[in-house]
């Protein structure tokens, strides 16, 4: 992970007073001698360690059933995976608490648990209190700094370690991060916009609307068959319309293009749907450029978001200077946890954008999110699958409620939940999950 480097006039000494100095300032250094005289009996312990160690890791990868793999209407070739691969680890202590993270990475969840495996000696033995030293302290030793499966695998630890620090003090997360900056989050379900056809889109919003969303994502544009496709254009404008008049206008739209489209053809729907007044137009382009993305984002009549396929410090940097979109999607299973995370929030409201983080993955993962959520000062509104929210306590005990488009902040301590850990030991890894495509009717890739 690259640590965080602030250039003028963004200020080091504002992003010091976050969660990085909970464990090392005087205030910090006296809540952990708090736990070090619970821990070993001790009154006077102020400024040493807090006598916890980490005594071993457990990883836990299965593959959960997503629904009938889609196929391409044009092609026939698969678009939906079908299942999911799910990475979970587990961190044990001496002092019988233990902590959860998610590095689940869809297809290369394998990848991402060896590497995590291979950080064994670089965190037992350690005190899982020092949560951004030991994570700073991995990357450190790793010469290549970026990417997806380092980054996975360091969120996977970082989260972890927030969650025995959150139990071990009491306290949940969100108050070792600075506290709350609101009471609820707004969510969206990216599940509640279908392009397939406008009855479908009709009943599929409406059911979203009724089970408490208030805001619909949906996928436009992938049904084309050639670069400059206005036939799937003038189909995908339709469907915004007769949603957008069928839910009214207190229900927001989004429309994520999984950075796969012509910046031309993005253009034209981006003007071409602006009087529906959808939130956002997402990953308008293929991931790669900045420059595109900035004549997109500059030309767009719709506010443009991006952001769920970079990772390190490094990558946001160059879109945020550029202000190369309006709002901000990071995903904190993907981007180095939850300290690189709230860095990447605090630089973006410097340059005045907003966070919309991205969510793809499994509960530990939306746990981690709501946490850091509430400490984000710059946030819009968060990703959520409807239907996977409504399946979280197949793997975890939570007390998230979805209630007038809001889910409520956990208040538990760590993380908020509790690991079903029998029943996810039963759950299978039985077979890799399947590539999609995406081609034109030619046979040439179109993305992602
Ligand atoms: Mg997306």
């Amino acid at each position: 992970m690259d640590r965080f480097k602030v250039e003028e006039p963004m200020s080091q000494e504002k992003v010091n007073l976050n969660r990085r100095s909970l464990f090392a300032s005087s205030a910090g250094g006296a809540v952990t001698a708090v736990l070090a005289g619970k821990l070993a009996g001790s009154e006077n312990r102020e400024g040493k360690p807090s006598g916890m160690k980490i005594t071993n890791l457990k990883t836990y990868m299965f593959n959960v059933v997503t629904g009938p793999v889609r196929l391409d209407s044009n092609t026939g070739q698969p678009i939906s995976s079908g299942f999911k691969t799910w990475l979970f680890l587990k961190l044990e202590t001496n002092a019988g608490v233990s902590g959860w993270g998610e590095g689940s990475g869809e297809w290369i969840s394998p990848i991402v648990e060896t590497a995590i495996h291979g950080w064994k000696e670089l965190l037992v033995g350690r005190d899982p209190l020092d949560v951004t030293a030991i994570c700073d302290d991995i990357t450190d030793r790793i010469p290549w700094k970026g990417g997806p499966i380092i980054g996975s695998a360091i969120a996977a630890v970082n989260m972890a370690l927030y969650d025995i620090a959150g139990k071990s003090l009491d306290v949940p997360v969100h108050q070792l991060l600075g506290g709350r900056q609101r009471d609820r989050i707004l969510i969206y379900d990216n599940g509640g916009l279908n392009f397939d056809s406008i009855d479908q889109a009709r009943s599929q919003s409406r059911a979203a609307v009724e089970s408490g969303a208030r805001g619909l994502k949906g996928n436009p544009l992938e049904g084309r068959t050639w670069a400059m496709d206005r036939r799937e254009l003038d189909h995908c404008v339709d469907i915004v319309r007769a949603v957008r008049e069928d839910v009214g206008d207190d229900v927001e739209l989004l429309l994520d293009t999984h950075g796969s489209p012509a910046p031309e053809l993005s253009l034209a729907f981006a003007h071409a749907v602006s009087p529906y007044r959808p939130l956002f137009l997402e990953e308008p382009c293929k991931v790669g450029s900045v420059d595109v993305l900035k004549e997109i984002s500059q030309k767009s009549p719709v506010p443009i978001a991006t952001g769920e396929k970079l990772f390190a410090y490094r990558d946001f940097k160059e879109v945020i200077d550029a202000r190369a979109c309006a709002f901000l999607q990071p995903d904190i299973s993907h981007c180095f946890g939850i300290d690189n995370f709230l860095d990447l929030s605090r630089v973006a409201e410097y340059a005045q954008m907003l966070m919309a983080p991205h969510n793809a993955s499994g509960p530990i993962h939306f746990a981690a999110l709501l946490q850091a959520d509430a400490v984000v000062r710059n946030f819009l509104i968060q990703e959520v699958s409807g239907t996977w929210f409504r399946r979280f306590d197949e793997f975890i005990e939570h007390d998230f409620r979805l209630q007038e488009g809001f889910v409520n902040l956990p208040t538990r301590p760590g993380l908020g939940i509790e690991v079903k850990e029998k029943d996810i030991a039963k759950l299978p890894y039985d077979k890799a999950m399947t590539y999609r495509q995406y081609r034109h009717a030619d046979g040439s890739w179109k993305g992602w």
